[in-house]
């Protein structure tokens, strides 16, 4: 993409020299190892895209590699036709060109491009990539076995700090899930003072070994509008289950006392750990989600109730752009994150950049985050390749909204060029204190 504006071409210059926090990574490993060149084409996402251009039967089967690749490629074939031109897609021709030098989607470039598939298990070469992209740290979701993160023999992959997952020590519904939870400290609990201290100890543990924030991704499973329980609905709910290891709490009604609660009392955790929380809304991953679900305004409550709690509001809420201009306008304690967004729909994201400048304070802007790694054909595996041609299009996507803004004198071409650098690399670093 190119921007019109006069201004754009020095604008974007400029975007590629800033060195980028990336906010949000599920890369659990170093790779893939890519094995065939349909995956190089599908990657991660976008292979919702072919589904959802065909359908998730033929998806399934682009993803089987029992079949040759040969015989897949006529559904691929249909499917990148009728989806060639999405965010997702952009991905894909950026890394077929960088990596491979082909300018199309055709049999003969899949010919070509499987005698030099690329093997990202090599670190070397991820870590030229993350140079390349000017990837400078990256906050890992990977979901870590918990014991190695308490004993600190954790490892990460290059650049990453990690954060804590939080969704499943509030999801709790029967007690073997409450002891499986207990298991890296070796202990049996058997209330709910003893569960909510363990969890502190275990979040505790995660800050000694160097998290730097909590991630929560709830939105995949229930609404992000929590209620404010009291104390003892909690616990009938927990004394209920735990009283006969058989029970089992029902979703939704039945678990949302305990779960609401035990939010709020991880937040306050958040509070006193100093330790920013960040939330997922909008876009479910995958077809079929409930977006209703996953609106940020859902969190208006929760975010009015812990004030002292820095909430960092992911996917920028795509598509509901009103809301989270409002909740990062009148909310202190909101900061406005397009990890993922600008490759969802780099269009929005452009429009809510130029939008975000003139509503919001310009200080609460995170501009990227590559969130490759947990799905699709190698789930775990870092594709870096596509986190760099991600970085590319947040580049893009900050330059052309900010050179459009300088073009109608909003700001002056200086003006903008700190506010790209603050929007891809100062706000974050300053609001997770990565000391870079
Ligand atoms: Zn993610």
């Amino acid at each position: 993409m190119r921007g019109k504006s006069k201004c754009y071409d020095e604008l974007y210059a400029y975007c590629e020299t800033v060195p980028l926090v990336d906010c949000h990574d599920h890369s659990v490993k170093l790779g893939p190892k890519y094995t065939d060149p349909i995956q190089v084409i599908i990657g991660e996402y976008f292979l919702t895209d072919l589904g959802s251009a065909t359908t998730e039967a033929e998806a399934r089967i682009l993803l089987d590699q029992e079949i040759p690749w040969e015989e897949r490629w006529p559904i691929l074939e249909k499917a990148w036709q009728r989806t060639c031109h999405t965010g997702y897609a952009q991905i894909t021709r950026r890394v077929l060109k960088k990596f491979y030098d082909e300018d199309e989607v055709t049999l003969d470039a899949l010919h070509r491009m499987e005698e030099r598939l690329l093997d990202l298990e090599d670190k070397t070469r991820f870590e030229a990539i993350l140079d390349e992209a000017k990837i400078a740290v990256r906050l890992a979701d990977v979901w870590p076995d918990v014991k190695q993160v308490l004993d600190r023999i954790y490892e990460l992959t290059p650049r990453a700090r990690l954060v804590i997952p939080l969704p499943a020590y509030h999801r709790i519904r029967d007690y073997m899930g409450v002891q499986e939870l207990m298991t890296p400290l070796g202990r049996t609990v058997t209330n709910l003072d003893e569960y909510i201290d363990a969890c502190l100890e275990i979040f505790e543990g995660f800050k000694a070994y160097g998290a730097v924030a909590f991630k929560d991704q709830s939105a995949y499973f229930r609404s992000l509008n929590y209620s404010n329980p009291s104390r003892a609905e909690a616990e009938k709910v927990f004394n209920w289950f735990m009283e006969d290891p058989l029970r089992s709490a029902s979703y939704p009604d039945g678990v949302q006392p305990l779960d609401d609660y035990l939010f709020h009392a991880f937040m306050r955790m958040a509070r006193d750990m100093d330790l920013p929380v960040q939330v997922h809304t909008g876009p479910p991953a995958g077809l079929y989600g409930d977006i209703t679900k996953a609106n940020a305004a859902g969190l208006a409550n929760l975010l009015m109730l812990h004030r002292d709690v820095r909430f960092d509001l992911f996917h920028a809420n795509w598509p509901y752009s009103g809301e989270i201009l409002f909740l990062c306008k009148a909310y202190p304690n909101v900061a406005l994150d397009f990890c993922w967004a600008n490759v969802i729909d780099p269009v929005y994201c452009q429009n809510l950049f130029r939008q975000a400048l003139s509503s919001v304070p310009h200080s609460k802007i995170h501009g990227y985050g590559s969130d490759f790694g947990g799905f699709g054909y190698a789930p775990g595996g870092g594709y870096v390749d596509r986190a760099w041609a991600h970085a590319q299009i947040a580049r893009e996507n900050i330059a052309i909204a900010l050179s459009d803004m300088v073009e109608l004198e909003y700001l002056s071409f200086d003006e903008a060029r700190e506010v790209a650098y603050a929007w891809l690399f100062g706000n974050a670093n300053e609001f997770y204190q990565l000391g870079l």
